[in-house]
C-alpha cells in the first residue's frame, strides 16, 4: 500500500448519484484539508439524484426544495456527473481502482423486501417499489401497469404505504400539476378503484408514519378517509409512546381528529347535507397478513388475524381471522439493497458490511480505499435529510484514512473518459441533464394548462421516460 501522491488531488469515485452520493461528495468537496480533491459521481441512469427522481412520489410537497439544494451542488462545477454508466458492467472495481484512490458507494436499496405468507405469487399481488418504479417513470420498467382492482390492500404503516395508498386513490387529473409522464396519468385515469386500504400489524401509536406525509392523505380531493373505532386501543407502552414522543402523539392526534370528523361526516350523510366521496382510503389497524387468496391465479382477497398490543408496544395474535375483497395487494413493507459486483453484501439486512461506512471483508477487516453511505450502509431507514449524518461519518472516515489509501495508477481526469469512450458507453454529463431538465420544462410548458379538481393548473414539467430517448436529448447539448 502507497500513499496517494501529495501532489495531485485524491481521486474519488462516487458510484450513485441520489441523495447520499451527492451528500457526500459536497461534504468532501467542503471540508477543511490541505490536499484538493476530484470526484467523478457516477450513475447507472441517465439523470441525477436517485430516489428523488424514481423513488419519491410526484406529489411530494418536499420534494421540490430537495432538488434545488441538491442542483446548487452539482451546478457548482467541482464535481463531475458521469450517468448511463453501470457500474459492475460498464466499469469494474479494477478500473475504479487503476483510476481513483477511493471509491464509496451510495447506490440506495431500491427493492422490495420480501413478505413471506401464501399467495405472494398470484397475479395482483405486487411490491410497492416496483409501483413506484412505474409511476415514477423509471426507464427500465414496463410502460404499462395493471390497474383493473376496485378494492385494494397496501400493507404496510410506512410513508411507502401513504405514497402508494394515496398514489392509487388519488383522482389522476389532480396529478397532472406533478411531472408524471403521460402513460402513468393515462393509466391512473383508467383506474376503477373505489376504495385503497391500508393494513399495519400494529397500533396507531406505532405507525412508522411521519406527521407531514400522514396529513398529506386528507388532502385528496373526493376521497373520504375511513378507520375503524376498534383499532383506537392503547396500551401502558402506547400511552407512554404517546405522552414522550411528539411525533407519536401528532399522529395519534390526527388519526383520533379524523375519526371524529368521520363522525361529523356520517351524521352529515344521514341528514342529507353530505354526499360521500367516489373513492375511500381506508386506514386499519392492528391487523397482520396470513394469505392472500386467490382464484384462477389472481387475486381475489387477502386474510388478516386480528391482533392485540401486548403490553411493551408489540403485538400478538389473538386468533381472530378477519377476510376482505380485494383484486390487488401491494406490500410496502420496506425497500432492500442489492448486491453489487465485487463487493460483500449482508443477505439479512441488504447493506455492504461496513463499519462507520468502511467497507469489510468477511473476515471484519477493513478494505482500504472502499466506503459505502446511504441507505447501502445502513439499510433503508430515515428521511432523505438523515443520509446527511451518515455521509459525514463516512467522508470523516476517509479523510482520516488517507495516507493509507492505494493511490491510482491512471489518476488523470481523463483516463475515465477514455474508457467510457473505449467501451462505447453513452455517458451523460451534468450539462446534458442540464439540457434534459429544460427539455421537460418545456414539454410540461407545452402542453398548456389542465383542469384539475382545484381548478386550472400548469404543468410544469413532463418526464422524458425512455432511456435512449433521455440519453439523446442529454447528448444533444
Ligand atoms: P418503513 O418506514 O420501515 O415501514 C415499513 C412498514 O412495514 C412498518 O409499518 C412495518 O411494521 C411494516 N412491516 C414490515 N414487515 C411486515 C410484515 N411482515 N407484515 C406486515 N407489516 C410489515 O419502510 P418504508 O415505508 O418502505 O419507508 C422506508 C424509508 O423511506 C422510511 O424511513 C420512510 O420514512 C422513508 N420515506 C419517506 C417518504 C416521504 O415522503 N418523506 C416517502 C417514502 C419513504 P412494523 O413497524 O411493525 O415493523
Amino acid at each position: 500500500m502507497s500513499n496517494p501522491a501529495a501532489d495531485r488531488p485524491l481521486r474519488l469515485a462516487i458510484i450513485g448519484a441520489g441523495p447520499a452520493g451527492v451528500y457526500a461528495a459536497d461534504i468532501l468537496t467542503k471540508a477543511e484539508r490541505e490536499f484538493e480533491v476530484s470526484i467523478d459521481l457516477f450513475d447507472r441512469y441517465p439523470t441525477p439524484y436517485g430516489l428523488i427522481r424514481y423513488g419519491v412520489a410526484p406529489d411530494h410537497p418536499r420534494i421540490k426544495g430537495i432538488v434545488k439544494a441538491l442542483h446548487k451542488v452539482l451546478d457548482r462545477g467541482d464535481i463531475r456527473f458521469l450517468g448511463n454508466v453501470n457500474y459492475g458492467q460498464d466499469i469494474t472495481l479494477a478500473d475504479i481502482r487503476d483510476m481513483y484512490d477511493a471509491v464509496i458507494f451510495a447506490t440506495g436499496a431500491i427493492q422490495d423486501a420480501d413478505l413471506n405468507i401464501p399467495g405472494m405469487e398470484l397475479d395482483g399481488a405486487y411490491g410497492a417499489a416496483d409501483f413506484v418504479s412505474w409511476y415514477d417513470g423509471h426507464p427500465d420498467v414496463p410502460r404499462t401497469w395493471p390497474l383493473n382492482a376496485r378494492q385494494i390492500a397496501v400493507i404496510g404503516n410506512g410513508n411507502v404505504a401513504l405514497d402508494v395508498a394515496r398514489m392509487l386513490s388519488k383522482h389522476p387529473e389532480d396529478l397532472l400539476v406533478t411531472e408524471i409522464p403521460d402513460n402513468v396519468h393515462a393509466g391512473l385515469a383508467a383506474s376503477p378503484v373505489t376504495d385503497v386500504h391500508i393494513f399495519g400489524r400494529r397500533g396507531p401509536a406505532q405507525v412508522k408514519f411521519t406527521p407531514l406525509e400522514l396529513r398529506e392523505l386528507s388532502h385528496s380531493k373526493d376521497v373520504d378517509i375511513v378507520l375503524y373505532p376498534e383499532d383506537f386501543e392503547f396500551d401502558a407502552a402506547s400511552d407512554e409512546t404517546i405522552k414522550t414522543n411528539n411525533q407519536a402523539k401528532t399522529m395519534v392526534n390526527t388519526l383520533t381528529n379524523w375519526l371524529i370528523e368521520q363522525e361529523d361526516r356520517e351524521e352529515a350523510e344521514e341528514a342529507g347535507t353530505r354526499t360521500p366521496a367516489s373513492r375511500r382510503l381506508h386506514l386499519h389497524f392492528l391487523h397482520a397478513p396470513v394469505e392472500i387468496t386467490g382464484n384462477n391465479g389472481a387475486v381475489e382477497g387477502i386474510r388478516f388475524e386480528r391482533q392485540e398490543l401486548d403490553g411493551t408496544g408489540n403485538v400478538r395474535g389473538t386468533g381472530d381471522i378477519v377476510d376482505y375483497d380485494v383484486q390487488a395487494v401491494y406490500r410496502a413493507i420496506g425497500y432492500f439493497g442489492s448486491e453489487l459486483a465485487e463487493v460483500g453484501f449482508d443477505p439479512n439486512r441488504g447493506v455492504i458490511p461496513n463499519e462507520g461506512g468502511r467497507v469489510l471483508h468477511d473476515d471484519g477487516e477493513k478494505i482500504s480505499g472502499l466506503y459505502a453511505t446511504g441507505w447501502i450502509k445502513r439499510g433503508p431507514v430515515g428521511l432523505i435529510g438523515s443520509t446527511k449524518g451518515d455521509a459525514l461519518e463516512t467522508i470523516g472516515n476517509l479523510l482520516e484514512d488517507r495516507l493509507e489509501l492505494p493511490a491510482a495508477i491512471h489518476p488523470d481526469e481523463q483516463a475515465i473518459i477514455e474508457l467510457l469512450a473505449e467501451r462505447e458507453v453513452a455517458y451523460t454529463t451534468w450539462e446534458g441533464w442540464v439540457a434534459l431538465d429544460a427539455h421537460e420544462h418545456a414539454l410540461g410548458e407545452a402542453a398548456g394548462t389542465v383542469e384539475t379538481s382545484r381548478g386550472p393548473v400548469s404543468r410544469e414539467r413532463v418526464k422524458v421516460v425512455e432511456r435512449d430517448e433521455m440519453v439523446r436529448i442529454s447528448q444533444q447539448q
